[in-house]
């Protein structure tokens, strides 16, 4: 779709008057947990074919009146992104890849039949929000400000077609250590049922609906005591695709890292992508093929497969300590988080909280 018109980023600032006080705002922080408080501002901008993107404006934060007919309420044409400002001990704001993410906000937009956001675009709305926001972004630990990009099909049209009136929108949250306590290790359960995507469908892309799809096996997963499912390809049933949320990665024996390849089902994930490059950077072999259901099962009772872990954005570098079936469990090593897993996990933490030579520039400051 064409965006010919888009002019080049601008964004009008409207102050919150009933923004939280330092005091309001720092008892937040102390403890935010995860998606579970906004800052004080939003970003907010609108398409039209005649216009282009248009309108960027930072406006208090709060409720969107939306027509009973809106299309996105309707026929899921939504897509989303999700990216973590950081402070490092200098006191300086940082984003990890958001290029990464700006290229792929535009893929799933192709996907979805939305207008592509171009990337100054979404870099300048992000910018402009955290500036509004700074003070939002905790310090210390593992906090940061989680960043929510998210374009919608506004159009009141109940027709079934691309929506010719889109909102793109960004909101900030910000996040506590998602392992409060230490890093625990998952388990994982094999949805025999469900899969997430099919082949020719929108799992490449960061879509609502796929979440929408993920959620009944996930329930599932959690009557039978596991934090996660994992997905299978829709065709064979095999091959082992990814979590509902996030990517995965098996350490072999021989000190190896497989996760499976990228199929046209599975997310392309900027935590994995990276984890890729710090494998080879700390010296292990990096394959990316197809992984079957099979090998992880095998591999993990004769030991061949020493460690498993899942990956994203949210709780970066999630150890798997087993794999539950109906009738059966395949544990990894001794079920407690492994070494590779861990060194790789503080690895990309300590590049993204500037403990860390940024070697291969994957930083932007922000503030
Ligand atoms: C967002 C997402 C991931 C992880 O991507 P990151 O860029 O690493 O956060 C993995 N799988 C799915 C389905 C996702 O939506």
């Amino acid at each position: 779709m064409t965006t010919m018109t888009t002019s080049p980023f601008a964004a009008s600032f409207t102050q919150n008057d009933a923004a939280r006080t330092a005091e309001q705002r720092e008892a937040i922080l102390a403890d935010p947990g995860f998606g579970n408080h906004f800052t004080d501002h939003m970003f907010l901008a609108e398409w039209t074919p005649d216009t282009g993107w248009a309108d960027g404006r930072v406006v208090p934060y709060g409720p969107l009146l939306i027509d009973p007919a809106t299309a996105v309420l309707h026929y899921a044409q939504e897509i989303f992104e999700g990216l973590k400002a950081y402070v490092h001990a200098d006191g300086s704001a940082w984003l990890f890849r958001p290029d990464a993410n700006a290229a792929r906000l535009q893929r799933s937009a192709q996907r979805l039949a939305l207008p592509e956001l171009p990337t100054d675009w979404f870099l300048g709305s992000i910018r402009s929000l955290v500036e509004a926001d700074r003070a939002w972004i905790p310090a210390g630990g593992e906090k940061s400000l989680y960043l929510r990009p998210f374009m919608f099909a506004s159009e009141v049209f109940l027709g079934v077609r691309p929506s010719q009136h889109v909102t793109y929108s960004v909101i900030a949250s910000p996040a506590g250590a998602y392992f409060s306590g230490g890093v625990q290790a998952v388990s994982i359960w094999l949805s025999s049922e469900y899969s997430r995507a099919g082949a020719g469908g929108t799992g490449a892309a960061k879509c609502g609906g796929n979440y929408a799809a993920s959620l009944l096996p996930q329930q599932e997963a959690a009557a039978h005591g596991c934090a996660q499912v994992v997905f299978l390809d829709s065709t064979e049933h095999m091959w082992i695709e990814e979590l509902g949320g996030m990517n995965l990665f098996f350490v072999q024996s021989d000190g190896s890292i497989v996760t499976p390849a990228l199929s046209g089902s599975i997310l392309e994930g900027i935590t994995r992508d990276s984890i890729l490059q710090i494998g080879r950077d700390l010296g292990h072999e990096v394959v990316e093929r197809r992984v079957s259901i099979d090998e992880w099962r095998q591999g993990a009772a004769d030991g061949t497969i020493s460690e498993v872990f899942a990956c994203g954005t949210a709780a970066v570098v999630t150890p798997v300590a087993s794999l539950r079936w109906d009738g059966g469990e395949a544990v990894t090593g001794d079920g407690e988080p492994g070494k590779v897993t861990t060194d790789i996990r503080s690895a990309l933490v300590d590049v993204q909280y500037g403990r860390a030579d940024d070697r291969h520039g994957w930083l932007t400051r922000i503030g």
